[in-house]
């Protein structure tokens, strides 16, 4: 299979007609400067030459602001620049990412001229209350009618969201993924909510009207969503903010993060602790006491099986006295495990009693 490289062009803040109050788009995408043409050049052929796979598919991507609520002169250009290497075959696509309210039909139809093939849409909620609450400027409504219309246009849909919005609750955060879910995205990006200065919320936190999430309820959440995207075979390319010198812990001099669930592995926790699940589960079925586990895994899932600082191996064995061994295996596909009792308590008892005679034994001779 080709490996997938994204080049990533933020789009910083340019002409968002809108101030959501967790924003501050320049901290975000670590860039401060507008984009230009030739910057966006000067990117794109740094990447390039630094990517040594001939087999690479490649895809340029611009994030950051509201790309489609920019300057169209300046749309353009980005994108004219970018579909300059698609057609000499050095990329294979591109993607941005926008505002529901940023979509219409005319929208749609230049972004095909370009050959843009996704678009990721930023939902944060389906509750329209939760949605005004944090200043988005648009309703749930929009978000259903620019779903359907990229589908529509046969570009790619993507969809992201956020946990622990101003007044969202767990409820709130499950009835948006099943919302979301009815508008049949290929793939999500779950973002907890961090406090990044200079922004309405950071004020909303220190006057006490914002508490953010701690990290166990974020995982927590984020967790169960995880699960319903899974479930319904959707892609999850992202679970928490990407790490950069601003997006960092707030104890960071450069860090523009001032409270909230932040962690630089925040994605392995969730997903450390859904394969902690499923192997307490798996034990839990049986009618015996379980000693030794043994889990095989694709080599890709080993470190998240073990978890964060090799927290499952150690729960597993303060909480259910037992012992994990991973095993890694090419042939297991990604996400899949095959979960083998490998001894049971009797088991122990009866090597400990054999153990004990094989000493007598010496001790006799
Ligand atoms: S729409 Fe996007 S870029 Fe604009 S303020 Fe909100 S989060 Fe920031």
């Amino acid at each position: 299979m080709k490996k997938q490289y994204i080049i990533p062009i933020f789009v910083p803040h340019l002409g968002c007609p809108n101030d959501c109050i967790f924003c501050n788009q320049k901290s975000i995408s670590g860039e401060k400067t507008n984009m230009t043409k030739d910057k966006a050049k000067k990117i794109i052929d740094e990447h390039l030459q630094s990517i040594n796979n001939e087999d690479a598919k490649i895809e340029i991507a611009f994030f950051g602001g509201s790309f489609t609520a920019i300057d169209e002169n300046i749309q353009n250009e980005l994108l004219e620049t970018a579909y300059e290497y698609v057609k000499n075959g050095k990329v294979e696509s591109i993607r941005i990412s926008t505002r529901p309210d940023a979509i219409n039909k005319n929208i749609l139809k230049r972004l095909k001229k370009y050959k843009v093939k996704t678009i990721e849409l930023g939902v944060q909620s389906a509750n329209d209350y939760i949605l005004q609450r944090s200043n988005r400027g648009h309703s749930f409504e929009d978000v259903k009618k620019a779903s359907k219309l990229i589908r529509w246009y046969g570009f790619k849909l993507g969809h992201q969201m956020m946990v622990g919005l101003p007044e969202s609750t767990r409820i709130d955060e499950i009835n948006t993924a099943k919302a979301l879910i009815k508008l049949k995205p290929k793939m999500v990006r779950i973002y907890p909510v961090l406090v990044v200065k200079n922004t309405k919320l950071e004020k909303e936190y220190e006057e006490g009207k914002y508490e953010p999430l701690p990290l166990v309820q974020a995982v927590e959440i984020c967790k169960e969503l995880v699960r319903m995207f899974y479930d319904k075979h959707i892609d999850i390319i992202r679970v928490g903010l990407q790490n950069t010198d601003e997006i960092s812990s707030p104890e960071n001099d450069l860090s523009e993060v001032v409270a909230g669930p932040y962690h630089p592995a925040f994605r392995q926790l969730v997903e450390s602790s859904m394969w902690y699940d499923a192997i307490v589960g798996k034990i839990k079925k049986l009618n015996v006491k379980v000693k030794e586990v043994e889990v095989t895994v694709n080599p890709v899932d080993s470190n998240s099986v073990i978890g964060h600082k090799k927290e499952n191996v150690k729960k597993l064995k303060d909480i259910y006295d037992v012992d994990l061994i991973l095993k890694q295996d090419k042939n297991v596909k990604q996400g899949k495990s095959k979960i083998k009792i490998t001894k049971t308590y009797h088991d122990f008892l009866e090597d400990e009693e054999y153990k004990k005679d094989k000493k007598k034994e010496k001790s006799k001779i």
